[in-house]
């Protein structure tokens, strides 16, 4: 047995990995694989149409909203955002709260002014900031949850102007209003599906107005024109985002999550809180739900914690070189039962070394 804490691409549902498995052989009972057929075919193209309702229903979308599966990572939506929704020379805020912030604040200033209005790297990015806005912006950006730095945001941040948020590695994790937000993008290989495709979801209302001549791929419409098939999309990825969302419905959807999260969450940060051998990265209110930053008190003992977490099976904590630790990624699929081994393991350690 493998405990997969890997921080993404991450682990799937036990489900969707056999369903996917069946389909590159037979897909459909079209005695051929899917990765040998037309993504214009009726079969296709209900995968893909499945794959975009399930978005809508899970997150109760308004009309107005569109979602899409496209390419290019969320390291392309930082500028596809941007570059659909700032007017020529525009002035947008963003919130630069780790790598993929930062990343993100980047792209924008390829293309208007940019006011970083919140800054958490004076301490390694291990706090989500505090701001106000002092401008009716055309929007503010941020990243919901940081996937290197460990940290959340808990609530949706209480702005008059429009929102478009990063959410590759806390998408369905929990409930929110999506209504909210006037753009959302997700690279799929934390919560939704493996790597290959970027979800937007984005208010049809709030694009065309930025007065900017946009190359086809990067435009928005034009992939709501087709549907989200303006040229070969990446149908296995797709597939299993299908499968991902058919499986998050079936366990309770946003609720269910919400609940599957919160106990896992709690299963580990009530560990690292008792535990005398470790601290967190993150400040206790900005804790991360999906990715846990933990480090020990005495770096000496890293080779022999290392012994004993890889002897229980557990893969994917070694931390990113940016903060060093541990991180202990938890999304939607991981069981709460992985969960327990790695607290099991720590208090362990600690029994033998304390
Ligand atoms: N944003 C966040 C929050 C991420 O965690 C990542 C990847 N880990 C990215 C953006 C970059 O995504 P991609 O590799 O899909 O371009």
């Amino acid at each position: 047995m493998v405990y997969n804490f890997s921080a993404g691409p991450s682990i799937l549902p036990k489900e969707v990995i056999e369903e996917a498995s069946k389909a590159l052989l037979n897909f459909d009972g079209m005695g051929l694989s899917l990765l040998e057929i037309s993504h214009r075919s009726k079969n296709f193209e209900a995968v893909m149409a499945e794959a975009r309702q399930l978005v809508k229903d899970i997150l109760s979308l308004p009309e107005r909203y569109e979602v899409l599966y496209l390419q290019g990572g969320a390291t392309l939506g930082f500028y596809t955002s941007a570059i659909n929704l700032m007017k020529e020379g525009g002035d947008v805020a963003y919130l630069n709260t780790g790598v993929w912030a930062a990343g993100a604040i980047k792209e924008a200033k390829l293309l208007g002014n940019v006011d970083v209005v919140g800054d958490s790297s004076d301490k390694n990015h291990s706090y989500i900031p505090s701001f106000a806005l002092s401008k009716p912006y055309e929007y503010l950006h941020y990243t919901s949850n940081n996937t290197i730095f460990g940290t959340q945001f808990q609530d949706t941040p209480k702005v008059d102007v429009p929102l478009v948020c990063d959410m590759s590695s806390d998408i369905f994790s929990k409930k929110f209003d999506a209504s909210k937000f006037t753009l959302i993008y997700a690279g799929a290989q934390k919560n939704m599906g493996p790597a290959g495709t970027v979800m937007y979801i984005v208010d049809r209302d709030a694009l065309g107005k930025t007065g900017r001549k946009l190359p086809t791929y990067l435009n928005l419409q034009s992939h709501i024109e087709k549907d989200s098939m303006l040229n070969t999309p990446p149908v296995f990825a797709v597939y299993c985002c299908m499968l991902t969302l058919r499986w998050i419905k079936a366990n309770g959807g946003l609720e269910g999550m919400e609940k599957r999260n919160r106990e896992k969450k709690d299963a580990f940060y009530n560990e690292l809180d008792r535990n005398s051998l470790f601290q967190g990265h993150s400040v206790l209110e900005d804790r991360s739900w999906m990715n846990a930053t933990f480090r020990l008190n005495d770096d000496n003992l890293g080779a022999e914690f290392d012994k004993m977490w890889k002897a229980a099976g557990i893969s994917g904590i070694a931390g990113h070189r940016s903060v060093g630790g541990y991180r202990a990624s938890m999304y939607n699929a991981l069981p709460v039962e992985s969960v327990q081994v790695l607290a099991d393991v720590m208090k362990e350690f600690e029994r033998t070394k304390g």
